[in-house]
Order: structure tokens, then C-alpha cells, then sequence
């Protein structure tokens, strides 16, 4: 079976159609969707209806329940804050609807799916780092766990009986797990602006961190019309 992960796309229609476009090119099996459909961008029905299409398997990001009264935002920047309460303004009440009742995590077969992270999913903590990642080795099930967040690519690997550390690709030797986040399709904030996102064919265990020139300046251009704050726009820019 081959997946695309796509994640954090953050209303951003144009980031969107070029990943799905390039991912029409690659023979994929099954599309999943870790999150943060929504915030950020001026496209926050247009991405949810993209996704709606393209697959049932869809976990919940903050950035989604936020949008719809589901989680505390206190603790967002004020650019993100007004992001919120600009797509909370604007989401159709189906859209609304649809984001508040996606599930924190998946499971598929040896696969794991979710947001921030396996061991509490609903506090959106961020896993940057090895030591970090001890936790979130010991509650999932399986092969391998994929998330989002941070739009930070990543992979983390941890051998039985042994630390976790970065990795540059996965072997999956029998005595391995991973922690993959597949970066962010909308919003990549790892110096690159090129949308990022993951295929992992689990037969020849295989992962592959894509990147996707868009029409960035088409996205800056919406944001700005819409009222949105203007840094949003000049970060997709700089892939920050
Ligand atoms: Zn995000």
C-alpha cells in the first residue's frame, strides 16, 4: 500500500492543489490527513472540501478545533489568534460541523496516525527533539507513528532496549520504531517555502519526504485581501 501524509495546510488552497497534483503522478493507494486544515490562509472551506474528497482518514490538529470554540487559545500569538477568529467567521456551518467531529488519532494496520503527539493528543505538545521522543515511543502500536505540528520534517527512530535518535531515512529492521512528522503542506517553516509532505509505501518500506513548488505569491495576495495580517503572508515566503 502506498500513502500520502499530507498535514498542516493551514487554508492554503494553492499549497494544496499542487501536493495533490504531484501526488497524482506517484500511484497512491490511500490519502491521510494529520490536521490544521484550517488557520493561517484564506481558503479554509475550499481546503476542507479538497479533503472531504479526497479521503475519510483525517485526524484533528488545534489549529481545526480552535476554529471551532474546541480548544484554548490563549496560548496562540496574537497573529494566530486573529487567524482563528477570521476562519471561525468565515467556515460554513457544515465545515464547522465536519472539523468538530475528526478524531484525535488512527490506526491503520501497523500504522499510527495523529497531530502533535501519541501520548496525549489533545495537548498539542511539540516533539522536537530524541530525549523528547522517549515518551511517545512507549503508547503507540506498531511500525511507525506519523504526525504533524511542528512543519518540521523529521524522522526519529528508536532501536529496542535503546534511545531514540534522528535518522535520515527508515530501514525498518524488526527491532525498530519511528516517529515520522511529514512537515506541512501550507505553512512549511523548516527554511524551504516548497510544500512538504510524506509517501510511505509499507510493503518496501519506503518513506519519501517530498517538497512542491506552489504559486506563493497567489496565496500571499488572498491573505492580504482578506484582512489577514500581513506576516502570514511574508512568511510562506521564506518557509517560515
Ligand atoms: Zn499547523
Amino acid at each position: 500500500m502506498r500513502y500520502a501524509i499530507i498535514s498542516d495546510i493551514h487554508s492554503n488552497l494553492e499549497a494544496l492543489e499542487a501536493v495533490l497534483e504531484d501526488a497524482q503522478r506517484q500511484n497512491i493507494d490511500s490519502f491521510i490527513c494529520l490536521g490544521d486544515i484550517v488557520g493561517y490562509g484564506a481558503n479554509p472551506n475550499e481546503c476542507i472540501q479538497q479533503v472531504q474528497q479526497l479521503t475519510e482518514q483525517v485526524v484533528v490538529g488545534n489549529h481545526d478545533h480552535a476554529a471551532v470554540g474546541l480548544t484554548d487559545i490563549s496560548y496562540f500569538n496574537v497573529h494566530a489568534k486573529r487567524a482563528v477568529e477570521w476562519t471561525a467567521k468565515v467556515l460554513s456551518p457544515e465545515n464547522s460541523d465536519y472539523l468538530s467531529k475528526l478524531p484525535f488519532t488512527i490506526q491503520a494496520g501497523n500504522l499510527f496516525f495523529v497531530h502533535a503527539t501519541p501520548a496525549d493528543p489533545p495537548a498539542w505538545n511539540y516533539l522536537m527533539t530524541p530525549r523528547m521522543a522517549l515518551v511517545e515511543f512507549e503508547v503507540f502500536e506498531g511500525l511507525c507513528c506519523f504526525i504533524g505540528h511542528s512543519h518540521q520534517p523529521i524522522i526519529f527512530c528508536q532501536k529496542s532496549g535503546s534511545h531514540p535518535r534522528l535518522v535520515e531515512a527508515m530501514v525498518c529492521s524488526q527491532d525498530e520504531k519511528y516517529i515520522v512528522n511529514v512537515g506541512s503542506v501550507g505553512q512549511p517553516r523548516d527554511g524551504d517555502p516548497r510544500c512538504c509532505y510524506a509517501i510511505f509505501d509499507n510493503h518496501e518500506c519506503h518513506l519519501q519526504l517530498r517538497r512542491v513548488n506552489y504559486d506563493v505569491q497567489a496565496a500571499q495576495r488572498k491573505i492580504l485581501q482578506a484582512g489577514l495580517p500581513p506576516v502570514l503572508a511574508i512568511r510562506l515566503a521564506h518557509g517560515e
